[in-house]
């Protein structure tokens, strides 16, 4: 492959990768184990709602955040999950293939997804900073990419791939779901960010004895027949409980939602943000409307799913 170079400069050029953020249209959790970390079921959904990140090669090492959720919770140094998973890359890669345009880049991430609110924004730069570095060298084989991504995060493998999957352990040992059709979300954010661990805490803390992760099969029929009535049936996140009782008003815009004719109003991950489920893109715009006036709502953001994996949009 022959890598194009800048004008006046001996680095490749620049390379755009946009990545999906994901919804968790099903969470069900098990047991913890002994790494802390809990058994899941879960079914994840990529979203049209993504991050474009751009890699510049012979740089600084900068990170550049800008955008709708540039946030200053989001770090501008190796704990960067982009930065953090394109390090990872190099060092998986210590098999004499040249990685050194990798080592210098300056990463440029457009933050259209709102932070720690369970939709997946930092798994989605690194996801993007994975595709965008593997360009960059000309290709990296699909299992070290993943095997890369689950090193950095339980999610960025989903939003490798994209689409609708099933994931089991983490979220990372994943099996694609047939869907039809398309799913019409809105997803009210929240002001305030919500950790995921505190939410995990109060999860053990409400279910000394966790019953076992899964996913029902009422859950994957529904999404084959494309029908967003079946599904919200029987979609839910097992996280919600404790959701709720680390931050009340997210019960408040559940609430509001319902009120306003969601077919579902679904936890996203472990929150705060709230997805909820459409039976079209016109009830979506409706929806999205009441909701931005919900009291608890920061932003009412329409989206659809399923939605690609990350993948270059620009570059030579
Ligand atoms: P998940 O749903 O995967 O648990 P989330 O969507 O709730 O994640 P993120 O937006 O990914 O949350 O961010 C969680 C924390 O990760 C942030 O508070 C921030 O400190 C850290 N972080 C590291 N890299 C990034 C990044 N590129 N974008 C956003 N946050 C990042």
């Amino acid at each position: 492959m022959t890598t194009r170079l800048h004008p006046f400069s001996t680095a490749p050029a620049p390379v755009k990768v946009w990545a999906p953020g994901k919804i968790n249209i099903h969470l069900g959790v098990g047991e913890a184990g002994d790494d802390g970390y809990h058994e899941l079921a879960t079914v994840f959904q990529a979203l049209n709602l993504g991050e474009t990140l751009t890699l510049i090669p012979g740089g600084t090492r900068s990170i550049i955040v800008q955008g709708r959720y540039a946030d200053a919770a989001v770090p501008g140094d190796e704990s960067n999950l982009a930065r953090c998973a394109v390090d990872t890359l190099i060092a998986a890669l210590e098999d004499g293939r040249d990685v050194e345009v990798l080592r210098e880049l300056d990463i440029v991430i457009d933050k259209q997804i709102p932070v720690a609110g369970g939709m997946g924004g930092g798994s989605a730069d690194a996801a993007a900073a994975l595709i965008g570095a593997a360009h960059l060298i000309g290709g990296v084989d699909d299992a070290v990419l993943h095997e890369v991504a689950v090193a950095v995060g339980a999610d960025v493998a989903f939003l490798l791939r994209g689409g609708t999957a099933i994931g089991h352990g983490r979220g990372e040992r994943l099996s694609p779901v047939l869907t039809r059709g398309t799913f019409h979300w809105v997803m009210a954010t929240s002001a305030r960010p919500l950790p995921t661990r505190d939410v995990y805490a109060r999860f053990d803390e409400l279910h000394p004895t966790p019953t076992p992760a899964v996913v029902p099969d009422e859950v994957l029929t529904a999404l084959a027949a494309g029908e967003p009535e079946a599904l919200a049936d029987h979609a839910a996140n097992d996280l919600t409980e404790a959701a709720v009782s680390c931050m009340p008003e997210i019960a408040e815009v559940m609430e509001a939602g319902c009120a306003a004719g969601a077919l579902l109003p679904l936890l996203s991950g472990s929150g705060p943000t709230i997805g909820f489920l459409a039976r079209d893109a016109h009830h979506a715009l409706d929806l999205a409307v009441l909701l931005q006036a919900t009291r608890g709502v920061n932003e009412a953001l329409r989206t659809t799913g399923p939605a690609p994996g990350a993948h270059v949009v620009a570059g030579s």
